[in-house]
């Protein structure tokens, strides 16, 4: 287990501090405040002084004469009172002048809070000032409790409303009656209705969910509560359940208010029951906790519990019985429009120039998370910085999108020019296989700059449009262009190389799922013999049938991979002319777009390519 947050320091740590900041201020300040001492002297002594005119001020009372002396505005001199007639007489004369009051001594409790307890405030003061400006600099995770791992972090305004959520329209509807009923809860008790105590965001990573669960308490103006269920693992036993005892407590006193727990699933586990010793104590506790303070608390108080998972199905089925995660809302990854959207809500944030079409960026980031969108964003802007630009223009955001996809380009990278061959040709075979298909998405681009994710060329694809069904034609184009770039390796060169390895694994991927979930094809029909876990993690499948079953899919898997494989093989055959041509030319600009790909495959090798 690994431990993220900073060790603590040792309460003593913080005494020693203050005492140190303490004795610096005594010894900086103190001389001034604490000299103003009353010195005990005889009365003859302060006869003396009245005779050689020193004595300034006099003040006295029934029991003591108070002076101080010429030339010295810090100490006050003190002596008793004396039977003595002549001494107004003899004060006069010396030209002393009668004070109503002398400022008194400090007494030990006067000296005691100036000495302590006033530098101690003040350092306090100025810690809390100081961590105030931090929080709001690290915006406003104000407020932390407790001494465990796990944090709640409390925010009294989150600043973020549904504006700053792009597109996910659904999720938004869905979460508009929470906030309205945070806004005004007596509308809904009045008539009896119980609003949801909690709802479950569902989605991927990166799609916005904890983005959407507070821009719910913006959008509600309530403070918004949120804690990570990730940081309860590396607690002790019973430190889990306490923090979500205290959590909830926080919350009731804030009411109303959100509660956001992220990644619940790590809390929220299925239970295995008995068998496992020891184990998942922890997280079994503060789980039962969880779901007790669900149901405990009042839901016409103005609690609202959000939380989010990207594994839906490892939930414990007590979350989600009714009362408590009994809403779930889909947070998808985007659509075109969606993602057109997204990259313009986080355009508005930089310099972009009028020139950048972002309908052209989201076609081509078919897939993409809204986290990812806006990290290609913020590349964009980043490239354009590095060109010396003032404004990020359209192919600032056209990098940016493969960098996101496919790494940096690897500048220092040379291929040798052997592998930049095959690299050409196999990346030409890909194309040339698309282009020669019906019902496959345009070429865009070809590569062989390499990349820092360690792709050495790449061609990329663009659908005209989103289409959300795949044909069994489509899907069978898409193997054999899958296997383009290896047979492009054993037409020209009849060796094969290492760099078929990522085509290979997604065309294997792809012919087993026609086999095994889309029931396509002939041998099996329609019958499902593998689920897919972890829908929105990649997906890994289990396999649901017998040993026998499985080697038949197998079989047939390898059947589809072969034919297209073959037909990839027979079409390069066929345009060996074109693919030679394309290769050269690829070889030579290193990268070419889909339009000049085009125009060699009709005309031959454009004019502009003479210089
Ligand atoms: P999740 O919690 O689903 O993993 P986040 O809410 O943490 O995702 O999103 C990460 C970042 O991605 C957000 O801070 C935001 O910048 C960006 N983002 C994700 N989805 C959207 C969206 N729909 N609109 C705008 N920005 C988004
Ligand atoms: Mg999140
Ligand atoms: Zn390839």
């Amino acid at each position: 287990m690994e431990n993220k947050t900073m060790p603590q320091k040792p309460w003593f740590y913080y005494y020693f501090v203050t005492l140190l900041i303490v004795l610096f201020f005594n010894a900086m300040f103190g001389p001034r405040i604490l000299e103003k001492q009353v010195t005990e002297v005889g009365y003859n002594e302060f006869l003396e002084r009245v005779e050689e005119g020193k004595v300034e001020q006099v003040a006295m009372d029934q029991t003591q004469i108070l002076f101080t002396v010429k030339g010295d505005t810090k100490d006050i001199f003190k002596t008793g009172i004396w039977p003595d007639p002549s001494l107004g007489e003899r004060l006069e004369k010396a030209n002393v002048k009668f004070a109503a009051e002398i400022p008194k001594e400090n007494t030990p409790l006067q000296n005691f809070i100036i000495s302590w307890v006033l530098p101690i405030l003040l350092f306090i003061g100025l810690g809390q000032l100081a961590s105030r400006y931090m929080m709001k600099r690290m915006g406003g995770n104000a407020m932390t409790f407790g001494k465990a791992n796990a944090k709640i972090y409390a925010e009294k305004e989150t600043g973020k409303t549904f504006a700053d959520v792009a597109g996910q329209d659904e999720a938004k509807e869905a979460l508009l009656e929470i906030v309205d009923f945070l806004h005004n809860p007596t509308k809904y008790t009045e008539i009896g209705a119980m609003i949801p105590k909690g709802a479950l965001l569902v989605g991927p990573p990166g799609t916005g969910k904890t983005l959407l669960a507070r821009a719910v308490a913006g959008e509600a103006k309530v403070p918004f509560f949120s804690i990570s269920g990730s940081e309860f693992v590396e607690m002790f036993v019973g430190m889990g359940a306490a923090k979500v005892r205290d959590l909830f407590k926080q919350a009731n006193e804030k009411a109303p208010c959100i509660v956001f727990i992220d990644e619940i699933d790590t809390i929220g586990k299925k239970r295995d029951g008995a068998g496992m010793i020891g184990g998942n104590d922890e997280r079994e506790q503060t789980l039962n906790q969880l779901l007790s303070e669900m149901d405990g608390f009042d839901g016409h108080k103005g609690v609202v519990i959000l939380a989010a998972t990207n594994r839906p199905e490892s939930l414990d089925p007590a979350l989600l019985r009714p009362g408590r995660f009994d809403r779930r809302i889909p947070v998808e990854l985007p659509d075109l429009a969606g993602r057109e959207a997204i990259l313009k809500v986080h355009a508005k944030n930089i310099k972009v120039h009028t020139d950048v079409d972002f309908h052209a960026v989201a076609r081509a980031t078919s897939g993409a998370s809204g986290a990812e969108l806006a990290n290609m964003v913020n590349e964009a802007a980043l490239r354009a910085v590095r060109m010396g630009r003032k404004m990020a223009n359209q192919s600032d955001f056209e990098e940016s999108v493969e960098v996101v996809i496919a790494g940096y380009q690897r500048k220092n990278t040379i291929l040798s020019p052997r592998d930049k061959e095959i690299v050409a040709y196999h990346e030409i075979g890909h194309a040339l296989v698309a282009a020669s298909q019906r019902d496959s998405a345009p070429v865009t681009k070809i590569t062989i700059v390499p990349r820092t994710s360690g792709a050495l060329g790449y061609m990329m694809q663009v659908e005209e449009e989103e289409s959300f069904l795949m044909s069994k034609e489509q899907i069978e184009n898409k193997i054999a262009t899958l296997a383009g770039g290896r047979a492009a390796e054993e037409v020209i060169f009849g060796r094969i190389t290492t760099g078929a390895s990522n085509d290979i694994e997604q065309m294997t991927k792809l012919a087993r799922s026609m086999v095994s979930r889309f029931g396509m094809s002939e041998e099996f029909g329609m019958v499902a013999m593998e689920s897919i876990n972890n829908k929105y993690l990649g997906g890994d499948a289990t396999l649901a049938c017998s040993e026998a079953t499985a080697g038949k899919i197998d079989e047939a898997v390898m059947t589809l991979i072969r034919k297209a494989h073959e037909r990839a093989k027979a079409i390069l055959e066929d345009k060996k002319e074109k693919l030679h041509e394309l290769s050269k030319y690829l070889i030579e600009k290193e990268t070419i777009t889909g339009e000049e790909f085009m125009e060699i495959m009709k005309n031959g090798k454009p004019k502009a390519s003479a210089e």
